[in-house]
């Protein structure tokens, strides 16, 4: 610390020590500087201060229910056009029988998002959340991206804060962080022109907060975004959460360009180096978030590891299958063990501590 006390960052150095709220000239510097270890210690005692020495993991598993999609955004590798060879709908029979095979795993969480998909109405939403609810009664469902809420809404010509409602009642306990991409307006043209603008996605967002329901948000980087969009991103976040106190945790998610459209722009994706900094400069700018997620599929398991001394007190959950990040050509496996988790936690100093969707405690003293 007092390396960074005396070096280019003392300034905000001396801000983080007592408190005070960076700018986003401040976050902009934090990006533009090289000396990423600066960064990344004053990142880790923001950290120390908002959790010990506390790292969280979660016993969860995906459902990805549909790849069909209307929007085809540029971004993405997973979603398809319906009649495409590799497009599939799970039935419902079939999403409950994935929940029902977890049901011996003890897991805390459910995490269901899929593609915009016209043939499906909100009432296969709501019987798949009662489905699911039934066949795993005390796990927290975390279902549906703001773009999915925006869609059903649409589809259906009511008020978002009806559609949240109607599959709140069937079993919906929090939303996911996707779909947030950046904010951008411009960047929002070139890497998912036909998705819901960043002021919707945070209006669904605050909508659920207003219904007591907390969620995630993330950001995709790495793409064609400039640092001060990143910044903009973070600061647009920092302002809806001073607003509703709804957001539990913030998950930088780095892009992979393989099978998408951006590939032929030869955006190459980050770097290992970028993925450190996104995690720390979040974990600074986002002073009203309590926890910076690292999610090991999309950077790996061992710089999720690292990320625990620059930021990060989160490694996300055992997953068990995932088709988003793959399809563009992740290449991290699908699922790590609990045994797993707590021994990179363990490496890396930090006491693990399972929670569950909202960080209440499922178990420590590994
Ligand atoms: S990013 Fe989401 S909305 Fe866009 S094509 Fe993929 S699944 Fe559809």
């Amino acid at each position: 610390m007092e390396l960074v006390l005396d070096g280019e960052l003392a300034d905000l150095g001396n801000k983080i020590l007592t408190g005070e709220r960076l700018s986003r000239e401040d976050g902009i510097r934090l990006y533009q500087t090289k000396d990423l270890l600066a960064v990344g210690s004053l990142a880790d005692l923001v950290r120390r201060r908002k959790n010990g020495n506390k790292a969280y993991f979660i016993v969860n598993r995906h459902i990805n229910h549909t790849n069909v999609c209307e929007n085809l955004c540029e971004l993405c590798a997973f979603g398809l056009e319906a009649g495409h060879p590799k497009a599939y709908t799970l039935t419902l029979d079939e999403i409950e029988a994935k929940a029902l095979a977890s049901a011996g795993e003890r897991i805390s969480e459910i995490h269901i998002v899929g593609g915009l998909n016209p043939d499906l109405k909100i009432d296969y939403y709501v019987e798949m959340l009662r489905r699911v609810r039934r066949a795993l009664p005390g796990v927290i469902i975390q279902a549906f991206t703001a773009v999915e809420i925006d869609y059903l809404a649409r589809v259906h010509s009511i008020p978002v804060e009806e559609v949240l409602a109607v599959l709140r009642e069937a079993g919906l306990d929090s939303l996911p962080g996707g779909g947030a991409e950046i904010f951008s307006p411009r960047v929002r043209e070139l890497i998912c022109s036909k998705k819901i603008s960043g002021e919707r996605w945070l209006e669904v967002h605050m909508a659920a907060h207003k219904l007591g329901m907390r969620t995630n948000a993330t950001m995709l980087y790495g793409h064609v975004e400039t640092i001060e969009e990143r910044v903009d991103h973070l600061v647009g976040l920092r302002e809806a959460q001073d607003r509703t106190g709804g957001f539990l945790t913030f998950i930088p998610l780095a892009f992979h360009p393989k099978n998408t459209g951006l590939e032929p722009l030869a955006v190459s994706g980050s770097t290992g180096y970028d993925d450190l900094k996104a995690l720390a400069v979040a974990r600074l700018m986002l002073d009203n978030f309590d926890h910076i997620k690292a999610f090991w599929i999309m950077i790996g398991p061992k710089l999720a590891q690292v990320s625990l001394s620059f930021g990060v007190d989160d490694l996300d959950g055992t997953v068990v299958e995932e088709k988003i990040a793959h399809d563009a050509g992740a290449a991290t496996g699908q699922f790590m063990s609990k045994t797993e988790i707590v021994k990179m936690i363990k490496a890396a100093g930090r006491l693990p501590v399972e929670r569950d969707t909202l960080y209440n405690v499922i178990e420590e003293g590994f």
